[in-house]
């Protein structure tokens, strides 16, 4: 099966600046008034890390049941704190997402339609696009699910 993890939550912040002090570059007011961004600026802000409490620091696995869900909150609340700033344009909750077989934990791929029709690639006859192409056991469970016969003969294609 299809193991979906999202980590490297962070928060995209596009800042408008348009004053040296939007950037904190202040005392200058008296002789500077305008800077010039080359683009938009956007930033990542990174969210805190769960067991970081500042006074000690643990695991995020020893403070949290749902390491996922509490990072995209955090970063929802950073988003929510930072929105309606003024040199704010826009922001963002944005992670890395991963995929894997919950049966061999190798990263998840899944046959092309021209993989599944061409013999040097495919599995078997019955190979069809979006076959797992892992291992035999991933490859088993998607074909029960769609009355193909399981793949012949042990060990791992
Ligand atoms: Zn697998």
């Amino acid at each position: 099966m299809k193991k979906t993890t999202r980590d490297e939550w962070r928060v995209m912040v596009t800042l408008k600046v348009r004053r040296p002090a939007d950037l904190g570059l202040t005392g200058i007011d008296d002789l500077a008034e305008f800077i010039a961004p080359p683009g938009p600026l956007t930033i990542a802000v990174l969210p805190r890390s769960l067991g970081n409490f500042g006074f000690v620091s643990m695991s995020d696995g020893l403070v949290s049941r749902d390491i996922e869900g509490d990072y995209r909150r955090r970063c929802e609340d950073i988003a929510d704190e930072l929105r309606n700033r003024p040199q704010v344009e826009d922001v963002s909750v944005c992670c890395t997402e991963t995929h894997t077989c919950s049966h061999c934990n190798s990263g998840w791929e899944e046959l092309t339609a021209e993989e599944a029709a061409d013999y040097s690639t495919s599995f078997d006859e019955h190979s069809v696009e979006g076959e797992p192409a892992c291992c035999e056991a991933a490859i088993n469970e998607f074909r029960s699910g769609r009355d193909v016969p399981a793949l012949q003969g042990g060990g791992t294609p």
